[in-house]
């Protein structure tokens, strides 16, 4: 709904913070986090979720009250804030670091960085965070596209790539290509198996047809070209024939999977069950799509506006397992929330520091 409109041009400074001394700045107090918020959700002024009308009193609490209806909405109500009792400015603060640290941040640096009383706490913030972060009806690749699949996660190390079994869970990952060696955007999937009925779903799903798709010889990929792709198989015994290197015959895809496997391994030490695995390469699909962008600050925006446009997350939906396992793999601990890191006002302790 209205997210293909066109928008009118963002400005750093005015509509996204452009560094992280004018993010401090604009976000001190919740009252200023909420007023963001409320800007971003209601641009032209408050509608009514309830009744559809625009228009209306902004009373206590963060709440409008609709003129026509009646009906009192809190700003966050129906977004990914709702409910919570995180207050909005270690939520601001978690989002920048989120999007700006250039590898993201692990639950344990976040709740370090923020004080935030519990584990569970922090784990739950950014998996919240993560879930917003692939928009329904997202563009699919285009043009030539490198499609391949490999282990991904665990904690076995050395195990082999390849359509093996192991603890790693097989990935899907597609990835654009430009001549002569350029990458563009990337996207990777779960996969229950290499058959063709696994891949087929991961190709149409996250490729538009008419793209030139490129797979090496496996069976899985036969049948591409009836599904509307322009198929090309490179097979491994043509590239030593060549005299090249096996390895490197889908480029693009093995560099992208080299650069998930070291973020997995280096920013969340390689504890990522199968469970969240998904969400974790969701992140990093959406921080490697916009590895380019010259501004830190927009990335912020942008996360926080699939916030506030996505519906509430609940813990439980964060801790289950799809497969139900006998224990359900919940972070351990006691939830606690932390509370708010308003800043106050400097109190300019160098002016009344004494000299001596
Ligand atoms: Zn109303």
């Amino acid at each position: 709904m209205g997210v293909d409109a066109p928008r009118p041009r963002l400005r750093a400074g005015v509509h996204y913070p452009r560094s992280t001394g004018e993010f401090q700045s604009w976000f001190a107090t919740d009252a200023d986090c909420l007023d963001y918020l409320d800007w971003l959700r209601w641009p032209r002024g408050f509608v009514c979720p309830e009744c559809g009308h625009a228009g209306g009193w902004a009373v206590a609490d963060g709440r409008y009250k609709c003129a026509a209806c009646g009906k009192r909405t809190p700003v966050t109500a129906g977004t990914l804030f709702d409910r919570r009792r995180t207050p909005l400015t270690v939520w601001f603060t978690a989002c920048w670091m989120f999007a700006t640290a250039k590898d993201g941040i692990s639950a344990l640096s976040l709740q370090r960085a923020l004080e935030i009383g519990s584990y569970p706490t922090a784990w739950a913030m950014l998996h919240r965070l993560r879930s917003v972060l692939v928009r329904p009806g997202r563009d699919r690749l285009a043009g030539t596209v490198e499609v391949d699949e490999t282990y991904l996660g665990g904690e076995e190390p050395g195990l082999r790539g390849g359509r093996a079994r192991g603890k790693k869970v097989l990935t899907g990952i597609a990835v654009e290509v430009t001549e002569p060696k350029g990458i563009g955007r990337c996207r990777m999937a779960l996969l229950a198996d290499g058959s063709s009925a696994s891949l087929h779903p991961f190709v149409t799903g996250h490729v538009e047809p008419g793209a030139t798709v490129i797979t090496d010889a496996w069976m899985g990929y036969h049948g591409l070209a009836g599904l509307g792709y322009l198929h090309r198989r490179r097979s491994q015994r043509a590239a030593r024939a060549r005299g090249g290197d096996p390895g490197e015959l889908l480029p693009a895809v093995h560099r992208v999977a080299s650069l998930a496997k070291r973020w997995l391994l280096g920013t969340h030490q390689g504890s990522v069950d199968e469970t969240h695995l998904q969400s974790y390469l969701d992140e990093f699909v959406f921080r490697f799509n916009r590895r380019r962008s010259h501004s830190r600050g927009l990335v912020f925006y942008r996360v926080l506006e699939l916030a506030a446009g996505h519906e509430p997350v609940r813990y439980r939906d964060l801790a289950a397992d799809p497969k139900p396992k006998a224990k359900p793999p919940a972070p351990p601990g006691q939830r606690g929330h932390p509370p708010s890191i308003e800043r106050p006002r400097a109190a300019r302790p160098w002016r009344t520091a004494d000299l001596g």
